[in-house]
């Protein structure tokens, strides 16, 4: 809650509309005991009595009424028609909607029908009508337009319950035996919760206008009681002879909806999730650098890619997020470089980072340089990285189902990525896409150019996934678990795929796993990733046998071995740490059992050995030396 309004307030347009608001509000509440002249009380004498004379504070009007007090007691009751009425029209309004979009079918098409009916007219012709229906008068107008506002709220619940009523954890309460009431109350409508109080927020000024439109047109309040629209029409014809009597209440209604606007919009980006953690932006379209010391030194000869002393964080409010912490890696053409580590370790960060991908805010790269044939990536413009990826550096996601666009046939989608670097014809790129289709061993390739992502299977979309990678013949791929929603012979094959794929073309792989097994089938080298650091590198073959951190070996003891006999799998006790409160020291020694007292003090440093091995630890289970 005290969150909510941090956030709200950081939004300084909705602080005044809340701040404004909350003075127009307070003033309604306190009319009846303030010391106010009685509002429908005549004094011809005083007829049109200007601003600010003795007395009359605000003037009087045609029949020399106190305005001050007719403007307080109007305000109130404005402020409580518009209310009310806008609680009615989300009540109902929501209630047919979510009633609807639950049930679906019959009902749905019923109470649709009957909005649409509703929806028909114009708005206001509609509230003029139901007006005339029911007789002039206050309440009246307020049902009027109540019920014009039902199906704004009904057809935008509608829409969100539909789409929530398929979701899995509703089908889970289903399943757990509750009633189409209890499913309703504790599963939707929690869900569609703040939609209502955002859809509300913003059409609460709508409401306070329109019933001020009735009372002017003298189809609401009826004399001697008036609310502010009525003051307008009442002052109508003495506009240009005693212009005050119009422009005071004009001047408050406008205020009013200014703030409930402005403090609307602000309730609406503060309820808005995605905006909770971060600022109120959207992410940049590289991410943030911030690097407050000199680059390290390049290595000569300049390796294809390599990554010094990487340091990615997420800020968020006062919370620094380590999640990548002084990584450095290479890779050469033709060689493939596996980078193993628990869910969380900070592995698609790192990735992310080498392009500038990290959504910022919240991230920040905080340190490093990533070079590319030497140059650094990190100090590139943006049209320069723009031009790099996809095109040298290609990355291959876990889930193909989400990185492919569903409405677009993936040929389509292959020729876009194709025509998006290189300035080829439309038929020229399809049939490169073509080529692509083939190269990764997609069965009937020319017809598969023209199926939806949804028409392939799991082994198939990764397939596409990799055409993509390859449009641009890329110098490196950057892999990022594109086996883990695959089945182990799907997996196999697409491994031997990217191994082929890289023997052909000399292609660099930066392929990020969590699986000791797979990275035994491709890659050349690995290194070992816990809590946002390098703890292990060396030949996969080498740290496959002799694992010197006490971290690998036991990552290697949890995978299962085929034929290998009945072993107890040694799963690894404790958690890792949360990136934003890291132990000093090693990351890993709270959960190490050959953790001493000097393991968790300082920085500890990674020590190369021979065979181009390097360790994080000061008491190695092998010495790499
Ligand atoms: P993995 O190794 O499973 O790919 P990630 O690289 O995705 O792990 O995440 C590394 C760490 O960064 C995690 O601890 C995660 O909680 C943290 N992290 C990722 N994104 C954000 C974010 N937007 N805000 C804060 N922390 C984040
Ligand atoms: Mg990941």
């Amino acid at each position: 809650m005290i969150a909510f309004f941090k956030l709200l307030f950081r939004n300084r347009l909705a602080a005044v509309g809340a701040v404004v608001l909350t003075v127009i509000v307070l003033m309604a509440l306190a009319v009846p005991i303030l010391p106010l002249k009685d509002p429908n009380l005549p004094h011809t004498a005083a007829r049109f009595t200007p601003p600010f004379s003795e007395g009359y504070l605000l003037g009087a009007d045609h029949l020399g009424r106190d305005q001050l007090s007719r403007l307080l007691w109007g305000t109130r009751t404005s402020l409580a028609v518009g209310a009310v009425a806008a609680f009615l029209a989300a009540f109902l309004g929501s209630a047919i909607g979510i009633l609807s979009g639950y049930f679906g079918g019959r009902t749905d098409n019923i109470l649709m029908r009957l909005i649409d009916m509703l929806m028909a007219f114009p708005y206001i012709l509609l509230a003029l009508a139901i007006v005339a229906a029911l007789g002039t008068g206050l309440i009246n107008a307020l049902i009027a337009v109540a019920a014009v506002n039902i199906p704004f709220f009904a057809r935008n619940i509608r829409g969100i319950t539909v789409g929530l009523s398929h979701r899995e954890f509703v089908d889970a309460a289903r399943l757990a035996g509750k009633g189409h009431s209890r499913i309703i109350l504790s599963e939707i409508l929690p869900n569609v919760l703040p939609v209502i109080v955002i859809a509300m927020s913003t059409t609460v000024g709508w409401m306070i206008l329109e019933t001020a439109g009735l009372s002017f047109l003298g189809l609401g309040s009826q004399p001697p009681d008036s609310d502010l629209g009525s003051m307008l029409g009442l002052a109508r014809a003495a506009f240009t002879t005693h212009p005050h009597t119009s422009i005071i209440p004009g001047v408050m209604i406008f205020l009013i909806v200014m703030s409930v606007n402005l403090l609307g919009d602000g309730v609406r980006d503060a309820l808005d999730p995605r905006l909770r953690s971060g600022a109120l932006s959207r992410p940049m379209a590289v991410t943030k650098v911030a690097r407050n010391r000199t680059l390290p030194a390049a290595a000569t000869p300049a390796p294809l890619l390599a990554v010094d002393d990487l340091e990615t964080q997420f800020h968020v409010g006062e919370r620094r997020y380590e999640a990548v912490g002084k990584v450095s890696l290479q890779v050469n053409p033709g060689e493939c470089l596996g980078i193993i580590g628990e869910s969380g370790s900070g592995k698609s960060v790192t990735a992310l980072s080498l392009t500038g991908l990290v959504a910022s805010p919240p991230g920040v790269i905080t340190g490093g340089a990533v070079r590319l044939e030497g140059d650094d990536l990190l100090s590139a413009n943006y049209e320069t990285l723009r031009s790099i990826r996809g095109n040298r550096i290609a990355y291959i996601f876990q889930d193909p189902l989400s990185t492919l666009h569903p409405l677009y046939t993936v040929g389509d989608q292959l020729a876009e990525a194709i025509r998006c670097h290189a300035p080829v014809s439309r038929a020229d790129a399809k049939s490169r896409a073509l080529e692509l289709m083939e190269a990764v061993r997609i069965p009937n390739a020319a017809t598969r150019l023209s199926s939806y992502p949804h028409e392939m299977s799991g082994g198939m979309r990764q397939r596409v996934g990799i055409a993509m990678a390859m449009a641009n013949d890329p110098d490196i791929i950057i892999a990022d678990e594109p086996t883990t929603a695959l089945d182990v012979t799907v997996q196999a094959q697409i491994l031997s795929l990217l191994n082929d794929l890289r023997r052909e073309r000399g292609l660099a792989i930066v392929f990020i796993t969590h699986d000791f097994g797979v990275v035994a089938q491709l890659c050349d080298r690995v290194a070992v990733m816990y809590a946002g650091r390098i703890v292990e590198e060396g030949p996969t073959d080498a740290i496959l046998a002799t694992p010197a951190h006490p971290y690998t070996k036991r990552l290697i003891a949890c995978v299962p071995e085929l034929g290998g006999g009945r072993r107890e799998l040694a799963a690894i006790p404790g958690l890792p740490p949360m990136v934003d409160d890291l132990p000093p020291g090693c990351h890993f020694a709270p959960r190490c059992d050959k953790a001493t007292a000097e393991c968790r003090v300082g920085y500890i440093a990674l020590r190369e050995g021979k065979q181009q091995r390097a360790v994080r630890c000061i008491h190695p289970e092998e010495d790499i030396a």
